[in-house]
């Protein structure tokens, strides 16, 4: 699963982080905000998921997980239109993902992140 692997290199960098006895999480709120591409998941649902699943019975057991989406950006050639689109506009598996332009319909190249953009541990 696409999500799962991401969130197991994600945690896993996190709990590495805990680790330093500098970083005091004793009875601190913790915050983890995610930033990843839209072509990085197939869901945000998924990817929360795997996030919960991840955690249990770790450091981060209590911790929220505030995930930032980038958002799929479309290039119409045909009438100029640049927009970002809902998420699951397109399959994030393909090489060069395409959409219909919600302007003109034309068949258009869609851009987006693949990877993760960011990971910041927030402690209260
Ligand atoms: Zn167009």
């Amino acid at each position: 699963m696409h999500e799962y692997g991401l969130m197991e290199e994600v945690v896993k960098s996190l709990l590495a982080k805990l680790e330093d006895p500098a970083v005091d999480t004793e009875g601190a709120e913790m915050e983890v905000v995610l930033k990843v591409g839209a072509l990085a998941i197939h869901s945000a649902a998924a990817t929360r998921q795997a996030f919960e699943v991840l955690v249990k019975g770790t450091k981060l057991d209590k911790s929220r997980l505030n995930l930032i989406v980038e958002p799929l950006i479309l290039s119409c050639a045909g009438c100029g239109f640049q927009g970002s689109l809902p998420e699951g506009a397109v399959d994030p598996h393909e090489h060069l993902p395409l959409a219909p332009c919600p302007q003109c319909g034309a068949i258009s190249p869609v851009t987006g992140s693949r990877g993760v953009e960011s990971i910041e541990l927030v402690l209260d």
